[in-house]
């Protein structure tokens, strides 16, 4: 009799991990578990192997990219960032996907929120539908992975679609998880023109901010003007209070 191999997916009751930061960081609880295993048989009952289940909580830290994963989850904002020393070659440069420090400079880049112009501008760039996925996949079948293209931003954002049907050029949306996992699956498109009642449950948009609001003023992190002319300038310790100053936040 063949035995059935136990669902990788189970969760292992009164063995939570939990991460706290009071004073550094305090790892609390099981990270790592060996559960009983199963016997595997042949068709004859013969014993042939022993499935070897570990559940293991793996630690992701976000590092200088948590201003995104923060805003994206709290204020249902998209965050790129921009290159802002005048000496180098990439200087006004935008990403998004946001990430912290500039590929050219190695300097601290200024966030910016891209919110408004993705619900204006965002267009699929290109982009995958699939039915078959990876270990660990939460996403519904089919996936509609998409590459979406910003006017002014010079990378891809890789994100899949919960409504309509992809195609090149498509204009969408961001629509927002209301109950959020903290990761890049928080964010989600819609083809431009969904009306909020079409949304699936537990999705919503972001809500604009009013004209009065200067959204470049709504997030820090951006480092200080005269430590960023010093640097500009070449002073190495300046360079170096900008770049490690993500590890201690
Ligand atoms: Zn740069």
């Amino acid at each position: 009799m063949k035995k059935q191999l136990p669902d990788t997916g189970i969760i292992v009751p009164g063995h939570e991990a939990t991460v706290t930061n009071k004073g550094g960081y305090h790892f609390e609880g099981a990270f790592s578990t060996i559960v009983p295993g199963t016997p595997i048989m042949d068709d004859e009952g013969t014993l042939r192997g022993v499935t070897k289940p570990r559940y293991m909580v793996y630690v992701h830290s976000y590092g200088g990219e948590a201003l995104f994963f923060e805003a994206l989850v709290r204020d249902h904002k998209l965050l790129a960032t921009r290159c802002e020393n005048s000496k180098c070659p990439g200087h006004g440069m935008m990403y998004l996907p946001y990430r912290s420090h500039c590929p050219d400079c190695g300097l601290k880049m200024t966030p910016i929120d891209m919110t408004e112009l993705a619900y204006n501008e965002a267009k699929v760039y290109t982009f995958v539908v699939t039915e078959r996925s990876g270990a660990y996949n939460t996403l519904a079948k089919p996936i509609r992975f998409i590459d979406i293209e910003f006017p002014g931003i010079i990378t891809f954002l890789k994100s899949y679609m919960i409504l309509g049907e992809p195609s090149i050029g498509l204009r969408v949306v961001p629509v927002f998880r209301t109950d959020p996992t903290f990761t890049i699956e928080d964010l989600a498109w819609v083809p431009e023109g969904t009306k909020p009642e079409e949304l699936p449950e537990g999705w919503t948009f972001s809500a604009l901010p009013s004209d009065d609001e200067d959204p470049a003023n709504a997030y820090e992190g951006v480092p200080d003007k005269e430590l960023v002319r010093m640097a500009n300038e070449g002073d190495l310790e300046a360079r170096q209070e900008i770049f490690f100053r993500d590890c201690n936040e």
